[in-house]
């Protein structure tokens, strides 16, 4: 095992990646931007280094300076979270030619995986079902675009090959808007992506999004974990992820299941990751697969027991899986609300210092936040303070405990989605577990 690894992240995940590492014994280099001197895990870890201005171009994408964190504190490995530069296949090369581990995927997986268009084809060829779609790259010649549409049949979805985040996408409903939508999707993905490949697949009306975790050693051994349902998004972000998935079989979990660790074997997969579906009157359709672990992995520990950060950096060390698929046992029900400094109603940031904070508590209640009394959220990045997880016997029960742990929280001085994850729990159709990707935003009135 490790003696030592960098932390590449902040917030949250820093912190939960310190505390699996303290745990396994190996000691922590907390690399931080100069505004986050005062996060939690800074404090915590062994070592800290600065390594730029608030800027995360300048920070925490800044590969030379955590580079360097590495070897000025002979640390062993760099641990990037998610988000950030996690999913840069450039910065997983340059740590290992550097000499150190990344604990994640080898860069060619990160880099194939990343692109959608290769992802997709690799899928396919591991006999992973696909959202329907020619699955090439789209060319200028708007006739042939005009075809391929005509063949997949509107609606349709034209996407960013390199896109990522929710962005870089855009419904077409008739051939009238086509040409214009392929033009204004290219600029958008060229801006964001430096990337202007696109390609087009059908638009799945109602699907949920039900994602598969898979975990994966250098002996080639894979195993999953059972879904999370994540369809509760806003802006094709999610907002509340639970597992099981309401109503999936065993049947569904096996056979889906096992496609994913068969495909994790086919592409020599290492490490974490998540096959995303979309799921539509009992069939799934991959969307893309994120290498890395993702903010929603809580729920999926808390119905299996199973430390997947822990097993993240044991994998990277070299060590097999500490468990065989047959030892892989569901038990009850988890849902993770995520936790904004944003305005409930409006969903602008609102950054600011923490006045009063009292974190929820009670049996199957696990809070994942790195924020404290005094805190001030920084106004340059992602607006997620925290997660709420509940865990209980069944759905209802967790439901039941998240409602009292929303209402025991006290997060004072900055304004939080509180009020809206209250008012999701007591959703009726939420209840019934029958959200879809387009529930919420029909719900608040955005679409
Ligand atoms: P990103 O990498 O930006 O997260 P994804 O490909 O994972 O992009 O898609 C994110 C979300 O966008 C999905 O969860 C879903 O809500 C929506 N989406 C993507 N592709 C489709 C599709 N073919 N039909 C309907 N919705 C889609």
């Amino acid at each position: 095992m490790f003696d030592k690894i960098v932390i590449a992240n902040r917030g949250e995940i820093a912190l939960r990646i310190l505390r699996a590492c303290k745990e396994l014994g190996i000691k922590t280099v907390a690399v931080h931007s100069d505004v986050d001197r005062d996060l939690k895990h800074v404090r915590l870890a062994d070592e800290a280094v600065c390594i730029g201005p608030a800027s995360s171009l300048d920070s925490y994408l800044n590969i030379p300076a955590i580079i360097s964190a590495a070897e000025v504190t002979d640390a062993e490995a760099i641990h990037p979270g998610y988000g950030f530069l996690s999913e840069n296949a450039d910065f997983s090369e340059k740590v290992s030619l550097s000499g150190f581990a990344f604990i994640g995927p080898k860069a060619e997986t990160i880099r194939m995986m990343g692109d959608k268009i290769s992802a997709k084809k690799a899928m396919l060829a591991a006999g992973i079902p696909c959202v329907p779609g020619n699955g090439e790259p789209l060319t200028d010649d708007n006739q042939t675009n005009i075809k391929i549409a005509h063949e997949i049949g509107y609606p349709i979805i034209v996407k960013a090959s390199g896109g990522g985040g929710g962005r870089g996408m855009r419904v077409v409903h008739t051939e009238a808007a086509l040409i214009n939508a392929i033009a204004l999707t290219k600029a958008e993905a060229a801006a964001a992506f430096n990337n202007d490949v696109l390609y087009m697949e059908k638009f799945l009306e109602d699907p949920r999004h039900i994602e598969f975790q898979v975990l994966a050693d250098s002996h080639g051994n894979a195993i999953h974990l059972g879904e999370r349902d994540c369809s509760m998004q806003r802006r094709h972000q999610k907002v509340v992820e639970e597992a099981p998935a309401p109503g999936l079989t065993d049947e569904q979990r096996n056979t889906m299941g096992n496609l994913c660790t068969k495909a994790c074997k086919d592409i020599g997969y290492l490490g974490a990751g998540t096959f995303e579906f979309l799921y539509e009157k009992g069939d799934f359709f991959f969307i893309e697969m994120n290498t890395r672990v993702q903010v929603e992995h809580p729920v999926t520990e808390m119905i299996t027991g199973f430390d997947i950060v822990k097993e993240q950096l044991r994998i990277a060390a070299g060590e097999p899986l500490s468990k065989t698929q047959d030892e892989i046992t569901f038990t009850g029900h988890a849902i993770e609300c995520r936790l904004n400094a944003e305005d409930s109603k409006t969903f602008m940031p609102c950054p600011g210092t923490i006045e009063q904070f009292h974190m929820p508590g009670g049996p199957g209640i696990r809070c994942e936040t790195h924020i404290y009394n005094g805190y001030t959220v920084p106004p340059y990045y992602d607006s997620m303070i925290g997660k709420l997880i509940a865990h209980g016997e069944n759905r209802a029960s967790a439901i039941a405990r998240m409602q009292t742990a929303l209402q025991e929280m006290v997060v004072d001085g900055i304004k939080t989605n509180i009020p809206l994850q209250v008012d999701i729990m007591a959703d009726s159709a939420f209840q019934a577990g029958e959200q879809n990707i387009h529930y919420l935003e029909k719900k608040l009135g955005l679409s």
